[in-house]
């Protein structure tokens, strides 16, 4: 299941309450560069001083341990992402040609591109992208450098290591797609990941992992989560990710990290997880980390929070590989409490959706939500970051302790710092009356929305007993995506949001009903390729609502999509109506999650959510470019650096926001990088 949660901010304008003093705001700077499709930003940490020196080194050590996984990734998302890192990072390094050159600077932001993606394929659509520099410049530029520089195999001369590695980087047809979801060819041989060996058929794995479960398990573990199969003397077995297994010598400095960090647990029972997730690294055993899970979901006192370990499946097309991703954090008092009043009225909502009674939960366990400030960001969380997270992913485990749900108040806030003026609004928002709405209320409702899809939405419903959780396959993620999204969507609107002070005016929701519609039927397609389908499941699940909430309100003109002087623009002509389209949405999701109807999850994802108009994808697109806006946004880490005393005591934990993009990967790549370059 997939629960994070990425929102394109780029329309919110509005300062977040809970940050730094404005004198400070006005001199930090947000925007650190831009190349390609992508722009890097920074973020601050605010209240960092209100936590003891206790809180500050178990912060300290738990980003040790988040930093320490960074290769894992890289080696997770292509087999050979580390020897190109590795061989780029030499060259730029070293190289003493003219940097004015275009293929010079066409290296670099390919370099930038690699860091950014954790790998060869983009971070987002997965697809490979490739250089603008001459393939004739990289090999003269290998050649050039000391032999020992090159990151060869073991006794590889470097022209065997540029046979092998320059395909991989310049021919388009090899690795075209890190994760290929077109369900009409075989999606494990076809994706580039290396959650599978090259010559496994689908059939083959869906099979293995049948054969794995146990019939009416209530408390099934995940499998696969934690493991690459390969098939080995004609047999299929799976290398675990574990101490003296794949990935040992960079799980083993993240436990190093993680029991220095015990050292300065706040309670036991936060000692405890900490432990338990060591167990777990060391003995890759499934069972362990569903006990860590149960445990992280229970601790809820602590001030300090992380995730790390392999969490998110979105990189593997059957969904059962879990990437390495790490963020450690702390809460953000003051918005919380706000957020922990949702969590109160949570059975108020769930009895009160749409949603056919059956389908509902009796009782919605123990959500517990939370704002936090993100203190590093690591693994598949860097340099790109949910603004939300929602965990843990398995469903019993849901079920019977309930999940933490987070937004993370210092990320949002800087977006929508980097964000102020860029001329977005001006340009998509066709009428006034929506424009002010969503400069007045933008921020507020779309955190708003966040929070209700976290905190509400994923948690909300229930299968009917006897129904497999993985029964919409290929649609599971976009229809438990759009569910979530539904489920805020349908609330905003109402009269507890005014009632329990979320809002305060009546007509503040229309801001993000008219957002929502405008991304996910025009604006979002700007992060599309021209002649590319949608594939993410969080862009097919906002295009699935916004073109069925448009198909179904036809007849009643609930909302258009119209051309003035030369420019689509997207007009609601009824928000009421639209809110009953939603609900009626949200109920037909939910039955269809309920029944795992696949069938029609099928039916609905292909209908709305995929193909793309060419003419309107070109428009959006050429507007967009104008603005120069990149689409995509990540983030560089603040440095944090030990004070101590002249007898060596460390005294203080300082942080800085001023490191480089270049420089903080290069120095990540030269501090944090346990792995060999080849991992097979
Ligand atoms: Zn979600």
């Amino acid at each position: 299941m997939k629960k994070i949660l990425f929102i394109m901010t780029m329309t919110t304008l509005i300062c977040f309450s809970c940050t730094k003093q404005a004198a400070e705001e006005a001199v930090f700077d947000y925007n650190v560069e831009q190349f390609a499709d992508l722009g890097v930003l920074r973020y601050q940490i605010p209240d960092w001083d209100s936590l003891s020196i206790n809180q500050k080194m178990l912060v300290y050590y738990l980003n040790e341990a988040a930093l320490q996984g960074r290769d894992i990734l890289f080696d997770q998302n292509n087999r050979y992402n580390l020897a190109v890192r590795r061989s780029l990072e030499a060259l730029y390094e070293n190289y003493q040609g003219d940097k004015e050159s275009a293929d010079y600077q066409s290296f670099v932001v390919y370099l930038k591109r690699v860091w950014f993606s954790n790998g060869i394929h983009h971070h987002y659509g997965t697809e490979k992208f490739i250089p603008e520099f001459s393939q004739a410049f990289f090999e003269n530029e290998v050649k050039k450098l000391d032999a020992s520089l090159v990151p060869t195999r073991e006794g590889q001369s470097v022209e065997a290591f540029l046979l092998e590695i320059t395909p991989v980087i310049f021919d388009p047809a090899k690795y075209a797609k890190r994760v290929n979801q077109d369900s009409s060819q075989d999606i494990i041989f076809t994706s580039a990941n290396n959650y599978y060996g090259e010559d496994l058929s689908q059939k083959e794995v869906e099979k293995f992992y049948e054969n794995m479960k146990i019939p009416n398990d209530s408390t099934p573990v995940p499998y696969g989560l934690n493991s690459r199969l390969v098939k080995k003397d004609g047999v299929l077995t799976e290398e675990t990710y574990k101490i003296g297994g794949l990935y040992s010598s960079a799980i083993e400095k993240i436990v190093y990290c993680l029991e220095e960090a015990v050292k300065y647990a706040e309670n036991t029972q936060q000692k405890h997880v900490i432990n338990l997730l060591i167990d777990f690294y060391k003995s890759g055993n499934l069972k362990k980390y569903d006990e860590y899970s149960i445990e992280w979901v229970k601790d809820t006192e602590s001030t300090v929070d992380f995730v790390n370990g392999f969490t998110e499946s979105y990189g593997d097309a059957l969904g059962l590989k879990g990437s390495w991703e790490a963020m450690v954090n702390f809460k953000d008092l003051k918005a919380t409490k706000l957020s922990k009043i949702l969590g109160e009225n949570a059975q108020w909502f769930e009895n009160h959706s749409p949603v056919d009674k059956q389908f509902k939960k009796t009782e919605v366990k123990g959500i517990t939500f939370k704002t936090i400030v993100a203190a590093i960001l690591g693994g598949d969380c860097y340099p790109t970051t949910p603004i939300g997270i929602n965990l843990p992913n398995s469903n019993w485990i849901r079920k019977d302790f309930g999940s933490k749900s987070v937004t993370i108040s210092n990320i949002t806030n800087a977006y929508d710092k980097a964000a102020a003026g860029n001329g977005f609004l001006d340009e998509f928002v066709g009428r006034a009356y929506e424009k002010e709405l969503m400069e007045k209320f933008g921020a507020q409702t779309d955190n708003l929305h966040t929070d209700l899809h976290e905190c509400l939405g994923h948690a909300s419903g229930q299968l009917l007993p006897g129904v497999d959780q993985e029964a919409l396959k290929v649609y599971g993620s976009t229809i438990e995506e759009a569910r979530a999204d539904l489920f805020g969507l349908y609330y905003i609107p109402d009269a507890k949001m005014l009632e329990l002070g979320f809002l305060t005016d009546p007509d503040a929701y229309k801001s993000e009903y008219y957002k929502y519609m405008m991304n996910g039927l025009m604006t979002q397609l700007s992060r599309i390729e021209p002649g590319k389908d949608i594939e993410e499941a969080h862009m097919r699940n906002r295009a699935l609502i916004a073109y069925w909430v448009l198909d179904h309100g036809k007849k009643d003109n609930v909302v258009e999509l119209r051309k003035e002087n030369g420019k689509t623009y997207v007009f609601i002509n009824d928000y009421e109506k639209m809110r009953t389209l939603i609900g009626d949405l949200l109920a037909e999701i939910q039955r269809i999650k309920s029944t795992g109807d696949f069938k029609a999850a099928q039916k609905l994802v292909e209908t709305y959510a995929v193909k793309v108009d060419p003419e309107l994808h070109k428009e959006v697109k050429e507007r967009y470019d104008k603005l120069h806006i990149a689409p995509y946004k990540g983030f560089v880490n603040p440095v944090y650096t030990l004070v101590k005393d002249k007898k060596g005591n460390i005294t203080d934990v300082k942080i800085t926001c001023a490191e480089g993009y270049a420089e903080q990967m290069m120095r990540y790549s030269k501090e944090y990088s346990p792995l060999p370059t080849y991992n097979d």
